[in-house]
C-alpha cells in the first residue's frame, strides 16, 4: 500500500463536509443535540497529520482513544478521553480510484465518517467498552455497521446506495 497517497485539496474539502454531515445524520438518530459533537472530545485528522502508529495498510479509518492530560480535562467527565478519527488516506484513495465497483470519495467518507461517530457516541454515551475482546468486538463493529446502515438508507442517495451494498456482508444479517 502506498502510503505517499494523500488527499488533495478537493479532497479534503469533501472530508470537512461529509464529516459535518455525518455528524447531523449521527446526532439525530440518536437523539442528541448537535451541541453533542462540539462539546464532546473528538477529533478526525488525515495521513498527512498522522503518527506511525496511527496508520494502518487495511482499513479506511483507525479510531484511537487518547487519555488528555490533566490540564485539559475539563469538569465534564466525559472529556477525559480524546477520540481521534485516523483516515487512511491512502487506502480510501486506493477504492475510490482503483476499483470499478463505482464506489465514489464522497458516499464513502459520508459511512465512514458516520460509522466512526456511531462508534463514538457508543462508547461515550451508551458505555461501550472500548478496550473489549475480540469476540465482543466482531459483536460491536456489526451492530455499528447496521446502524449506520439504518442512518444511512433513508437518504435514498445512488452513490450512498453503492456503499451500502459493497458494506452488507459486514451487518446483522436481518438487515439488508
Ligand atoms: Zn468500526
Amino acid at each position: 500500500m502506498n502510503r505517499s497517497v494523500r488527499f488533495d485539496q478537493s479532497g479534503l474539502i469533501t472530508v470537512n463536509r461529509t464529516a459535518k454531515h455525518a455528524e447531523d445524520l449521527s446526532c439525530r438518530y440518536f437523539g442528541l443535540k448537535n451541541t453533542f459533537t462540539k462539546h464532546q472530545a473528538y477529533e478526525y485528522r488525515t495521513l498527512s497529520d498522522l503518527k506511525d502508529h496511527e496508520i494502518i495498510d487495511h482499513g479506511f479509518a483507525h479510531l484511537v482513544k487518547y487519555r488528555l492530560k490533566p490540564h485539559k480535562i475539563s469538569s465534564n467527565p466525559l472529556f477525559h478521553d480524546l477520540y481521534s478519527i485516523c483516515f487512511q488516506d491512502h487506502c480510501i484513495l486506493d477504492v475510490v480510484m482503483n476499483r470499478q465497483d463505482g464506489i465514489q470519495l464522497k458516499p464513502l467518507m459520508l459511512y465512514v465518517m458516520t460509522h466512526e461517530l456511531v462508534h463514538i457516541i457508543r462508547f461515550s454515551k451508551f458505555n461501550q467498552d472500548f478496550d473489549v475482546l475480540s469476540s465482543m468486538r466482531e459483536k460491536e463493529e456489526k451492530k455499528v455497521h447496521t446502524i449506520t446502515y439504518e442512518i444511512l438508507r433513508q437518504l435514498g442517495d445512488p452513490g450512498i446506495d453503492c456503499v451500502l451494498d459493497h458494506y452488507s456482508p459486514f451487518r446483522n444479517p436481518s438487515i439488508q
